[in-house]
């Protein structure tokens, strides 16, 4: 890892550590300006450069105007990033300028977030799943946040990081979500009351709930529904004796893929009004967890076309292979789930298109990006053209395996 955000040459005078405790309005703030759908004037002069295939290039600025236009539906809350969707250390060290927060999910997160300047008191730990070397660690570099939906995690965030705030994650259905996440987070609420209790008689401070209502969520009234549950928890908790005030809104904001999602206002408005009609009392204090909706339109995937072949020639059908598949960034094409707009060279050249299985370049049958999808690719494509995956900032340079068939990981360049 190169932290280069604070690499300085060695005669130069160091530079002044900052700690932010209010958000500086901006740090570059200069708004992107999209040359066409899903591509900046930076990402298209970069482009223009003709970078080595496979690469994803990602504009900074877009992250940091995503960064402004949620904070500004969502004033209330407090925004902590994601690491996951995309931990390059550029990308990350912009959010810290910004005054961004952090939700981290392992050790390697923390120290990244901390190397790149991050204050502790500003990150969350907030797995559900760590080892209790890894708490204790996190204890000794100041975090002081961390997630649970077990007894038993309970008992080691007691031991190795004791009198720390600790939320507990309830289920809820991702009914509405493109990429959901099933039952591996969160427990019921009824379990959820008895394990804040149990925080409590642990000597940690019980402070909030928090849920996830499933990645790329196109439906904003599922916060409803999930607030809802939290809402009713909170009485209970009180009821209990317990003054929970922590709200943690998860992710789940989508970004633009091919078919267009509600604006982020929308999703502000909707959630505010939740919390304004359904908590009684002081109102909670709010934490959102953006990752794909930071990032995932901030960046481009180029590949290469490698093959176009046909199966017969009576086939339709061609098959179209790329340098970028599932085990090089492409991961989230798994189920078909992700449609990523597509954009070639050919586009518009005047030969019409055609129907296509669209491939990566491995000797693995799985490596199919789209089968059922119905894409279709300019008739004129050939070998050495390229193509370009739109919205592919988040969960893409993480996601390649560490070099199967020979294939280097996702190369990645932040503009
Ligand atoms: C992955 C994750 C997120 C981000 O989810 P997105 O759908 O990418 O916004 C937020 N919170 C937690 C706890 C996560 O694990």
């Amino acid at each position: 890892m190169t932290p280069l955000a604070l690499r300085v040459d060695p005669g130069a005078e160091p530079a002044p550590v900052c700690r932010l405790d209010s958000p500086p309005l901006s740090v570059v703030a200069r708004p992107p300006e999209w040359v066409a759908p899903g591509l900046t004037r930076k990402m298209a002069a970069f482009l223009a450069t003709r970078p080595a295939t496979p690469c994803l290039v990602v504009d900074l600025d877009v992250v940091e105007a995503n960064y402004h236009a949620l904070h500004a539906a969502l004033p209330e809350a407090e925004v902590y990033y994601a690491v996951k969707a995309n931990p390059a250390p550029p990308l990350v060290a912009r959010l810290v300028g910004l005054g961004a927060r952090f939700d981290t999910a392992s050790l390697p997160e923390i120290d990244l977030c901390l190397a790149l300047g991050a204050d502790p008191a500003h990150l969350s730990f907030g797995n559900t799943i760590k080892k209790a070397r890894d708490i204790a660690a996190a204890y000794e570099r100041g975090l002081r946040l961390f997630a649970f939906d077990a007894e038993e995690e309970l008992r080691k965030i007691a031991e190795h990081a004791p009198g720390s705030r600790v939320f507990c994650r309830i289920l809820t259905d991702n009914a509405g979500a493109e990429w959901p996440l099933s039952r591996k987070f969160g427990c019921s609420p009824v379990m959820a009351r008895d394990l804040m209790r149990r925080a409590a008689d642990l000597g940690l401070e019980p402070v909030g709930l928090s849920f996830h209502v499933g990645s790329q969520q196109t439906d904003p009234s599922q916060w409803d529904h999930a607030l809802a549950l939290v809402a009713d928890l909170f009485r209970g908790l009180r009821a209990d004796g317990l003054e929970p005030s922590l709200v943690n809104l998860g992710g789940g904001l989508p970004t633009r893929y091919g078919r267009p999602v509600p604006d982020v206002d929308v999703y502000g408005a909707g959630i505010r009004a939740a919390v304004a009609r359904l908590f009684e009392g002081p109102a909670p204090r709010l934490i959102v967890e953006p990752g794909r909706g930071l990032v995932g339109n901030a960046g481009v995937l180029e590949s290469e076309v490698v093959l176009v072949s046909r199966k017969d020639e009576s086939e339709a059908r061609r098959w179209v292979y790329l340098d970028a598949g599932r085990f090089n960034g492409l991961a989230e094409t798994e189920g078909e789930a992700i449609r990523y707009p597509l954009a070639t060279d050919r586009d518009g050249d005047g030969t019409g298109l055609g129907p296509v299985v669209l491939a990566g370049p491995t000797c693995d049958s799985v490596d199919v990006l789209y089968d059922r999808a119905d894409v279709r690719l300019p008739l004129s494509l050939r070998a050495g053209d390229r193509l370009r995956l739109m919205s592919t900032g988040a969960y893409t340079t993480t996601y390649a395996s560490v070099g199967f068939n020979g294939f280097a990981p996702l190369a990645a360049h932040y503009v």
